[in-house]
Order: structure tokens, then C-alpha cells, then sequence
């Protein structure tokens, strides 16, 4: 199967980060990882694949370099497992007139007039009582945030729509009647009554599959989905033994700015790599000579040259769909910055033949950050930013490029993994 194929299914199963991280387990495991526990003590040795998972939504898998940790460091690559999207806010239902309405709230930023007039599915993980992990399920319903016929407002015309985001977002379960809480919906749906339900975590996603347009995949949750799938396959076909540890980290939170007990700015990272060093036999020495030692790349969406906004982006260094993967700068930190590291990589990817492109923002527009500032501050390690280049970032529908997906996977693991 080619690397676009399976990343659009990949894309297509990952409705939610639940569902994103049961997919990443399902990749690592086929490829021989297996799964440890927090809770449990680990063993390490070199050669060892495995991975942790932190509730069902962070996750990292790494394969134990024949170096030891503390002499060679490790090789990581970082990026998010959550998308902006639309989340039930209560799970009490509203009645408006007879119309059956879910209040939703807003994770991230999403781009809200691209969720309008849009078939959403709801999916996500529901914890149900008598049992201690959550079932993750995809409901059958289909809800709608519905928008305003241009006829009923002249400002749909000039200036153009601005959705309010409590007032305008809410979707619609159905036209008359139906249930008073979400929780019936969702447990009629798994044969259980819903006080059996004690807790939900739902997204809200657009139900069209993610499609090939030209050259280009045309599909929700791209950023940062893209970043998600070219780790997980440069770390499984990452070839050969190498004397350093190559991991990925997966985390969630990254649109909400980092800061839970999942994000970049948690623990749980310096966590991971603590059990790692200690289960391979070292101290707290060597956990410091480890992070010394080691390299970071936050792969993460770039924005692309658009050809109807040729002016949000500078001209000298924007990156175009299918041409590689940019690596980022940024003058006020939005992006991390190694210059060494960066520099290595540059090198060996024109040695190889692997394109590499560049992004940074105007200095007077622009503003968007990634995990790599955040765990280059809580990790003190060095860390640089890179992603490919997309168009539409933040919208239901964004664009790549299709042959962005193999240079991405390219510069991860034939440039970073070796370097
Ligand atoms: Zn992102």
C-alpha cells in the first residue's frame, strides 16, 4: 500500500484524538512495538520497541538505540494529535421550538464559517460504569450547524458572514421531537441506559472522507494529522540499528495551548524519557546526560503560497504544496530554533536528495506556535520546527500536497533519524 493511501486512512479513521492514538497503536503494533504502561515498572534493553500511552489521547513509542541512552541521546520527533473542531458543551439537549439543538463549545480555532451547511458525525470515547477504560464509539447521527439564508440577512452579502461563536455554532440533532440529553443517544446506540454513562469526550468532524483533488489531498484534521503519520512511518521504517534512541511523541492539547496533563507542557515527556534512562539501568545523571545528548523536531503545518493571497505570505520564504517539507523560523519565538541542527539537516538532505523548503511569517502578519518553543523550554534540549507546507490551516477542509506526504516521511527518517 503507498504512504498517501494508508495516511488517508489513517486521516479518515482518526476522527477524534482518541481515535487517532488507537490508530497509531494499531500501526506500531503490526509493526512489533508493544504497549507499556505508566503504572507499571519497565525493562528496557537495546533493540527494545514499545510505546506508553497517556489516557488514551498522548502518546510516544520509541526503539531503544544499542548505545545507551546517556552516550548517544535520542532522536525525536514531536507533533499533535488533536484539530480544532466543535465539542458538545452539555450534554443536555435544547429544545427550540420543537427543533432538537446540541450547544457546542469551541476547542482551538477553528475556522467557523467552514463548519457550516456540513454533515457532522460525532465520535469520541464514552466511560461507562463498571468499567475502567472508555469505549471509544462513532455514532450513527448526523448533526448540522446550519447557516442563515442570504435572504433573511443583508450582511451575508457585504460585509460577509461572521459567525458568533455562542450564538451561531450550535447543531442541530433533529427537526421535531427526539431525545432531552445526548448521553440517551449515545447509550441507546451501545444497548445501555444512560445513567450507565459516566463521563463523554466527543468531537464533532466533518463526515465527507478526506479525497485526492488533483495532486493535492483535499480532508479535515491535515494539521495535525499529516505530522502524526509521517512520524509513526519514518520511526516503524526507520532503517537499521543506530547507536542513539529514536522516538515520536504524540501530544494532545496543542490548540489549546499545551498547558493540560496530555499537552507539550506536561509531564509527560520529561516523564517518558526518565523511564527510559532508569529502565536501561542509569541514574539521575544520566537522565541529564540523555537530554543533553538529544534533538527534538516538532513537525507541525506550514502554510503554503496561496495563489488568491499571494500577500499573507512573504515571497522569499514560503513554501509551495509538493515541493518538501519547510523547515521554520521565527524572530519572536513562535518557532524553535537550533541553528545547528538545522543546518545539519539542510546538509544531508541535499546530500541525499531530499527538498527541503523554508517558512516564516511576515514580520507585520502572522502568529501561529507549535509544541517545539514549549518542550524546547521544558526540556532544554535542542529543538527545531518543520512542517509542510497546506493551504486553508484551521478549516474543515484544508489542502496539502500529495507528495508532501513521502518528503515528509523522507526528512524524518532518511535526514533526521540519521543525522
Ligand atoms: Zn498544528
Amino acid at each position: 500500500m503507498s504512504s498517501l493511501s494508508d495516511f488517508l486512512d489513517y486521516l479518515n479513521a482518526s476522527m477524534t484524538p482518541h481515535h487517532a492514538v488507537r490508530q497509531t497503536c494499531a500501526l506500531l503494533e503490526a509493526a512489533g512495538f508493544s504497549q507499556v504502561d505508566e503504572a507499571n515498572r519497565w525493562d528496557m534493553a537495546p533493540g527494545s520497541r514499545n510505546y506508553v500511552v497517556r489516557a488514551g489521547k498522548t502518546i510516544a513509542a520509541w526503539i531503544v538505540g544499542q548505545g545507551g541512552l546517556a552516550d548517544h541521546g535520542m532522536s525525536i520527533i514531536g507533533a499533535h494529535t488533536d484539530s480544532p473542531c466543535l465539542k458538545p458543551r452539555l450534554t443536555k439537549l435544547s429544545k427550540s421550538r420543537d427543533m432538537s439543538v446540541l450547544n457546542v463549545g469551541i476547542y482551538g480555532s477553528p475556522i467557523l464559517q467552514s463548519w457550516l451547511d456540513r454533515d457532522l458525525g460525532m465520535a469520541g470515547a464514552i466511560w461507562v460504569k463498571g468499567q475502567a477504560a472508555p469505549q471509544l464509539f462513532e455514532s450513527r447521527e448526523t448533526l448540522r450547524t446550519s447557516g442563515l439564508a442570504i435572504h433573511l440577512d443583508k450582511s451575508l452579502r457585504d460585509p460577509g458572514l461572521k459567525p458568533n461563536p455562542q450564538k451561531h455554532m450550535n447543531a442541530i440533532l433533529a427537526a421535531n421531537g427526539g431525545a432531552d440529553d445526548l448521553r440517551e443517544v449515545i447509550a441507546a446506540e451501545h444497548g445501555l441506559s444512560a445513567s450507565d454513562i459516566t463521563g463523554i469526550d466527543v468531537c464533532l468532524y466533518d463526515r465527507t472522507p478526506a479525497a485526492i483533488v488533483g495532486d493535492m489531498i483535499s480532508g479535515a484534521r491535515l494539521d495535525n494529522l499529516f505530522s502524526c503519520y509521517a512520524a509513526i512511518r519514518a520511526l516503524i521504517d526507520a532503517a537499521g540499528d543506530t547507536q542513539g534512541t529514536r522516538a515520536i511523541v504524540l501530544f494532545d492539547a496543542e490548540e489549546i495551548g499545551s498547558r493540560t496533563s496530555l499537552g507539550a507542557q506536561s509531564t509527560f515527556l520529561m516523564q517518558t524519557i526518565t523511564r527510559l534512562v532508569t529502565a536501561s539501568g542509569g541514574d539521575t545523571q544520566d537522565v541529564f546526560r540523555t537530554l543533553a545528548r538529544s534533538r527534538l523536531m516538532s513537525v507541525d503545518m506550514a502554510h503554503g503560497f496561496h495563489p488568491m493571497h499571494p500577500g499573507a505570505t512573504d515571497d522569499d520564504v514560503v513554501p509551495e504544496l509538493n515541493k518538501g517539507c519547510a523547515l521554520k523560523y521565527s524572530h519572536k519565538g513562535h518557532y524553535a530554533d537550533a541553528p545547528a541542527l538545522s543546518g545539519g539537516i539542510m546538509k544531508r538532505a541535499e546530500e541525499i536528495g531530499v527538498p527541503v523548503q523554508s517558512f516564516s511569517y511576515r514580520n507585520d502578519l502572522g502568529g501561529g506556535t507549535s509544541i517545539g518553543p514549549i518542550v524546547a523550554a521544558e526540556m532544554g534540549m535542542e529543538t527545531i520546527d518543520a512542517g509542510a507546507p497546506m493551504l486553508a490551516m484551521h478549516s474543515i477542509r484544508e489542502l496539502a500536497g500529495c507528495d508532501d506526504v513521502d518528503h515528509t516521511i523522507a526528512l524524518l527518517r532518511d535526514v533526521f533519524f540519521q543525522l
